[in-house]
């Protein structure tokens, strides 16, 4: 069977790397979580006093490009894969709310995606990958054999990433992650750098309404359409 790049992208808390794991899984390809990049990225600067409010010291951060190495590991017990940030796990600091009030806004700096890219695109070399976030199917892999763009209703998507972080023993409070998912989708859409946007080749998957089994029968069908 061939081996292929799946693309997957689409709006914030779609259960987009949810469904991508759960994928990479069934059918024995290696997951990349391309938003775990910015994330980290973004940690980086607030680490390091390069954000302050809704500023960003973006020519520090240009110079020190070269000192964010951002890698992922398989967590030993649940296989599910870790970020490293500089040799350091920081898979669960990168999903605060912090986290994800400043990461569209570092995401949206070209010298940060043009060096992301590079990295995910190396991540591809061999195939056999499923990678997914905002520009994969656009800019990042615009050859891949499988694209899906996945989208759900802002309350939907505000819902499940109350239940994520209320799990997980965060404060959440609904009304702010909404606010939150709806900017994230705006800058998201609106920057000049490989905005968010459906490819032409893209398959449509709106999962308001799916279950996670209905959801993983309907990918699998359509990579064993395509790989058939
Ligand atoms: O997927 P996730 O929500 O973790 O991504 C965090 C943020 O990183 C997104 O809101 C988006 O601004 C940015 N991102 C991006 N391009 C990607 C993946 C994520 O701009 N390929």
């Amino acid at each position: 069977m061939k081996r292929i790049i799946i693309a997957i992208d689409g709006f914030s808390s779609c259960g987009k790397s949810t469904m991508a794991k759960a994928l990479a899984r069934n059918i024995g390809y290696l997951y990349f979580d391309s938003g775990a990049m910015y994330r980290a990225v973004a940690l980086y600067c607030m680490q390091n006093g390069l954000i302050n409010g809704s500023s960003i010291d973006t020519e520090t951060l240009r110079s020190r490009m070269g000192e964010i190495h951002i890698t992922f590991e398989a967590d030993p017990e649940t296989k599910n894969s870790l970020t490293f940030l500089n040799g350091v796990n920081v898979e669960h600091e990168i999903r605060s709310l912090e986290v994800s009030q400043v990461v569209s806004q570092v995401a949206a700096l070209d010298f940060v995606r043009s060096e992301m890219i590079e990295q995910q695109r190396a991540m591809g070399e061999k195939k056999g990958i499923v990678m997914d976030g905002r520009d994969i199917g656009t800019t990042v892999f615009p050859n891949a054999e499988m694209k899906v763009f996945v989208t759900a209703s802002a309350e939907v998507r505000a819902q499940r990433r109350y239940d994520e972080l209320t799990a997980r023993g965060d404060n959440a409070n609904f009304q702010e992650i909404l606010d939150n998912v709806l900017l994230r989708d705006h800058i998201d859409q609106t920057r000049e750098v490989s905005p968010l946007k459906q490819a032409d080749d893209a398959l449509l998957l709106d999962n308001s309404n799916l279950t996670r089994e209905q959801q993983m029968e309907w990918l699998i069908e359509q990579f064993n359409n395509i790989t058939r």
